[in-house]
């Protein structure tokens, strides 16, 4: 397998991997939407609440702010009774009138924060008070969303032979993303611009898919960097197809 970076942002990843199925991308892209942890709050104390909004309610939203997370720190493979390795608390308190942002939480850890401080958790009228103490631990988002490190997709690479266009120029105009560029009497395609639309089959050319190279995604929401997140789903890869390997020696042993 070759994998080839093509954009490189801390919080945006995106690859061409070659030599490779889709059975093996998909299992990278699961593992990174449902096994990759981060931190979430999953407890919540609430000692006074005066806002006009429930204490459920306000337990949702603040479980559901992406806080930044050291994976150094946690577990991986995480599994549930490693869950309570790693506790932070982070506190609010504060007094109407105002607006609560997520910036009003006090962490116990700095490196356990809110990856925005501008998300607004509730309006505090006059003589409003919210006074809380939440619980953060880690978890993934095989459990709950609130823990998947972001999004991770894949598509497919695809070959487009157009030296069957009668009519070149229409053929490369037809092409919405601009794969298809003029050069001479030639016509020079670009297999990381197109996704595979068709609009060019009009024209004459013919799209075929390349079933081993691939185009793969991540886009995080700022708890861990896109390549962290990688490096992580890399290793759980791994350390199952171990535990695989083990158990069918066991087995085969018996
Ligand atoms: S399939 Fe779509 S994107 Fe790809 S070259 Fe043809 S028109 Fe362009």
């Amino acid at each position: 397998m070759k994998v080839t970076t093509l954009e490189d942002k801390p919080n945006y990843l995106k690859l061409l991997i070659e030599d490779a199925d889709p059975a093996t991308v998909n299992a990278l892209r699961r593992t990174i939407l449902g096994e990759v942890p981060t931190m979430a709050i999953d407890e919540i104390y609430i000692y006074e609440n005066s806002s006009s909004i429930w204490d459920e309610y306000i337990a949702h939203r603040l479980a559901m702010v992406p806080l930044k997370t050291d994976l150094k720190m946690i577990p991986i493979p995480m599994t549930k009774d490693k869950q309570d390795s790693y506790t932070v608390t982070l506190n609010l308190d504060v007094e109407g009138p105002k607006t609560v942002y997520s910036s009003d939480l006090q962490s116990s850890d700095p490196k356990v924060r809110p990856v925005s401080g501008k998300i607004p958790i509730v309006d505090l009228l006059e003589g409003q008070r919210l006074r809380l103490e939440a619980k953060a631990i880690p978890g993934i988002g095989e459990w709950h969303a609130k823990w998947q490190p972001g999004l991770a997709s894949y598509q497919m690479v695809f070959n487009v032979d157009a030296s069957g266009c009668e009519n070149k120029k229409e053929c490369v105009e037809s092409c919405p993303r601009k794969a298809l560029k003029l050069e001479g009497d030639k016509i020079v395609f670009d297999p990381l611009k197109c996704n595979g639309c068709g609009e060019c089959r009009k024209s004459g050319a013919i799209v075929s898919e390349d079933r081993s190279k691939f185009i793969f995604f991540i886009e995080t929401n700022g708890q861990v960097t896109a390549k962290e997140v990688l490096n992580a789903a890399i290793k759980i890869l791994i350390s199952k197809a171990k535990q695989m390997g083990n158990d069918i020696n066991e087995y085969t042993k018996k």
